[in-house]
């Protein structure tokens, strides 16, 4: 195990991170996710509709077409709409009990002024606690709303106005925060939702060729076809690079929050991340899918560990591999 004196700095500066969100903010956000999350369930009924009705019942002419292009939608929309709801449905994760004060600490320290006697308190009731990270300023992690020592990777979100474990982002297209319980179902919504949206992409752009080449007569079905060809399009061109910055993330066992260590401050100056939990590639995929390969695909959790302690990437092979196997 890593030692309790071999602690590692965060870059972020937990002011910033925990910055006052009033309830106006906390209001708009909530509403604009909202929206998103209704715009996006619209788009899937919109698409599935299209896709369906419109061109594989309506358009598509060849037996073996229809049923190839039914059978194969089908199955990544189920995959998709699967995904895009367990993200939004899993309660993010909240430190467990143990990262609590004990009520004598929680008086000690609310009773004290001096910052330096409440950090002492702090790392007093951090010592038999997995926490290997400080802020910039060299202190115990301590959210003050929720009343927690926080574990490595875990932040305060101002719009859930809790402390969630790895939190990745807040995501309002979701309107949930994207961290330790979800991060897999969050990969795959969008692996999904680009796949799918280059499939209903080339099929509808298949039927209108043979209308534009007037294989087909002209129908009704030939406007939704249209316009699910271009919308299908731009999210494909939207999907692509979020998905690809995404995996990059994942791949090197990075959160999009900071993870940055003391040392590498300037790399996190110049915009780059730290790669302190950096295991390599395929144990960094393994700590989000699972070691179980049959689980990758489909939107059951499978991630490795408790979500408040981690192998890390500093850490020998055999403390990395006693990490990971269990
Ligand atoms: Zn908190
Ligand atoms: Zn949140």
């Amino acid at each position: 195990m890593v030692t309790k004196e071999e602690t590692h700095t965060v870059n972020i500066d937990e002011e910033e991170e925990d910055e006052d969100y009033d309830e106006s903010d906390h209001c708009f956000t909530k509403c604009i996710s909202y929206f998103l999350v209704s715009l996006i369930s619209c788009i899937l009924v919109v698409a599935y509709y299209i896709t369906v009705v419109e061109l594989c019942i309506f358009t598509v002419e060849p037996l073996a077409l229809k049923l190839t292009f039914l059978v194969t939608f089908h199955l990544f929309y189920i995959l998709c709409v699967w995904s895009f709801l367990r993200t939004i449905l899993s309660r993010p994760v909240t430190p467990p009990a143990k990262f609590c004060l004990s009520e004598s600490d929680k008086k000690l320290y609310l009773s004290e002024e001096s910052q330096e006697k409440k950090q002492e308190i702090l790392v007093h009731a951090a010592k038999d606690l997995p926490i290997y990270t400080r802020d910039r300023k060299g202190d115990v992690r301590y959210c003050e709303k929720c009343q927690v020592l926080k574990p490595d990777r875990c932040h305060h979100c101002p719009v859930c106005n809790v402390c969630i474990l790895k939190l990745d982002h807040h995501c309002v297209f979701l309107s949930n925060c994207v961290g330790f319980s979800n991060y897999k179902f969050f990969l795959l919504s969008v692996g999904y939702g680009l796949l799918l949206s280059i499939m209903t992409s080339a099929m509808s752009f298949y039927c209108l060729k043979l209308f534009w080449t007037n294989r087909l007569p002209e129908t009704d079905s030939k406007a939704p076809i249209t316009y699910q060809a271009w919308i299908s399009t731009v999210l494909s061109l939207i999907f692509f690079p979020f998905l690809y910055s995404h995996l990059v993330l994942a791949s090197n066992n990075i959160t999009a929050m900071s993870d940055g260590d003391e040392d590498d401050d300037d790399k996190h100056k110049a915009g780059k991340h730290s790669k302190m939990y950096d295991l390599g590639f395929s144990k960094n995929i393994r700590q989000v899918f699972g070691d179980k390969k049959i689980y990758w695909l489909f939107p059951i959790f499978s991630s490795l560990g408790d979500g408040f302690s981690f192998p890390r990437g500093d850490a020998t092979d055999i403390e990395k591999n006693a990490a990971t196997d269990n």
